[in-house]
């Protein structure tokens, strides 16, 4: 293991560390338009992303993550970049790392493949070998560029998180968080994923596969569903966990995609994430630098009490 990843996970067992917020919404505020790929920035428009970064350290991130969240070949294929996918994710790797301040450290972002397992009748339609090579791919370029550890996020079913997380472990040696994706059932007063896994069901899986860090990240619920699923998974394990949600639910305003949560109202949700036990806290969609430095202040409270 590289010496900073190492470094990154002792760190965690005395204190909380503030990961960074959106990165896809910061991209479409700087023009990016729907169906264009975003991993693409990091060759077309690479100061966009990089002071994207640099916003993000500056609002009190300890760590960043790479604009590589559809980085897979899968993922890249269908806007006919699939032969670009090892230079786009040493590319994205590199931007990070190349405003990354001592003390501080970079994830190498990983998002779904947006395909299914084959035995998953009558949708699927990639094998496990396939999503395997896949991951692999991806990691393997993402620790060329030199990230640190990785984040394996929005996971919506816990197959596809496992396999991602055996591919970057067995092909990088660095620390891999992994994150799902959950939606509030809110007749049943509930968390799941899509497909019906639970917090703590989730939190065995993916710690059994050997991730180092779990959670959940994105999902509809915002911060006070986070609090819920951080204190279920915190129930079953005392792991390390980590969450990033939404800035609440958007909507469309004026044919712009508006968040609901202003910074103050996000941050207000953060104590009692910190309460249930999270290691690690952030944001994810419509949050900006902004939502970030506003959270840290809650995490520095704590740090000093
Ligand atoms: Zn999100």
């Amino acid at each position: 293991m590289e010496p900073r990843g190492k470094e990154f996970l002792a760190r965690l067992q005395s204190e909380v560390l503030v990961f960074d917020g959106a990165m896809g919404t910061m991209l479409f505020e700087a023009g990016l338009v729907d169906g264009a790929c975003p991993e693409l920035w990091n060759e077309t428009h690479r100061d966009v992303v990089r002071n994207i970064h640099t916003a993000y350290f500056n609002a009190s991130s300890d760590f960043v993550e790479t604009n590589t969240f559809g980085g897979t070949r899968l993922k890249l294929g269908a806007y006919g970049l699939a032969d670009r996918t090892r230079e786009l994710n040493v590319l994205g790797a590199r931007l990070a790392r190349s405003v990354c301040p001592p003390g501080k450290y970079v994830a190498g972002s990983i998002g779904p493949t947006g395909h299914l397992p084959d035995t998953f009748e009558p949708l699927g339609d990639t094998s496990e070998e396939e999503f395997y090579a896949n991951f692999r791919e991806q990691a393997l370029a993402l620790a060329e560029g030199g990230v640190d550890l990785f984040a394996v996020e929005t996971m919506m079913y816990p197959e596809e998180a496992v396999i991602a997380i055996r591919a970057v472990r067995e092909s990088t040696g660095l620390p891999v968080m992994c994150s799902m994706f959950f939606q509030w059932e809110k007749d049943q007063n509930r968390d799941r994923t899509m497909w019906g896994t639970s917090p703590e069901e989730a939190a065995r899986i993916l710690f059994e596969a050997g991730a180092d860090v779990v959670g959940c990240n994105c999902g509809d619920g915002g911060p006070g569903r986070a609090a819920a699923i951080i204190q279920a998974m915190r129930g079953v394990s005392d792991g390390l966990l980590i969450t990033y949600p939404n800035a609440g639910l958007p909507r469309i305003q004026g044919g712009r995609t508006i968040y609901e949560l202003p910074p103050d109202e996000m941050a207000a949700g953060y104590p009692p994430i910190l309460d249930a036990g999270a290691n690690i806290v952030g944001a994810c969609c419509g949050s900006t630098p902004t939502h970030i430095a506003r959270l840290a202040e809650v995490v520095r409270k704590r740090r000093t009490k």
